[in-house]
């Protein structure tokens, strides 16, 4: 698995507007700095123990993008590390994050991650949840929303694409609204299998592990 030649490949195929994360979960520091050589600097983990120890050992202009489901009580440890948290699913996940950058002076900036599937496997605010979640958002001092994050259920192309044009409506939506603390200029949707059709769908930020990393 070349990692230099699956990173140029794809960024061959993508809009100058789309922009790659590169998913290192459960990979070496190694494989990182690989990408890093050929100039990525934005990488996805999604476990808070595990971005914090890439964070320590790695140089400091990387962006750390914190994509797994984070726990309150380990908010405290990502502050000042990462660049963007893509999973804020819950008011009160949002209020511990106001609680703890706020102790440190500094905003968050973040996705609401949208559980567009209604799956009971996966993380992320249903769409009924969406007005008491942006309610919440707009009387935080720390938090900054920048856009909402998607993982879609397992499907073929057509099942991928409908919920990709489900979630980009619901991206449009919140854009066409003004509302205080919130800017919609990320749509985070697409991984390694069904970027393509994320893209064609409106998505200008990727996740992508295996077609980059090699099976985890
Ligand atoms: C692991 C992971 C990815 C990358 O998945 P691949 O299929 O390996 O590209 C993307 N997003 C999230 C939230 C993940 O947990």
């Amino acid at each position: 698995m070349d990692i230099k030649e699956n990173i140029e490949n794809i960024l061959s195929e993508i809009p100058d507007n789309v922009l790659l994360v590169a998913v290192s979960k459960t990979k070496p520091v190694e494989d990182i700095l690989e990408a890093y050589e050929i100039g990525i600097r934005n990488f996805g983990e999604n476990k808070v123990q595990e971005l914090v120890d890439k964070y320590d050992k790695l140089p400091k202009d990387i962006s750390w993008h914190l994509i797994g489901s984070l726990q309150t009580n380990k908010v405290k440890y990502i502050v000042g590390k990462v660049t963007l948290i893509h999973s804020l699913s819950s008011i009160k996940l949002l209020e511990k994050i106001e609680l703890e950058y706020g102790k440190k002076g500094m905003v968050a900036d973040v996705l609401i991650q949208v559980n567009i599937g209604r799956e009971a496997s996966k993380s992320g605010a249903l769409e009924e949840d969406l007005d008491g979640l942006i309610q919440a958002v707009e009387r935080c001092e720390n938090v900054k929303v920048k856009g909402i994050m998607v993982i879609i259920p397992k499907g073929n192309d057509d099942e991928n694409r409908y919920y990709f044009k489900k979630s980009f409506e619901i991206f449009k939506e919140l854009k066409n609204n003004i509302y205080k603390n919130i800017s919609m200029e990320i749509l985070s949707m697409g991984m390694t299998h069904d970027y393509k059709i994320a893209i064609e769908e409106g998505s200008n930020l990727i996740r992508i592990g295996t077609g980059i990393f090699g099976a985890r």
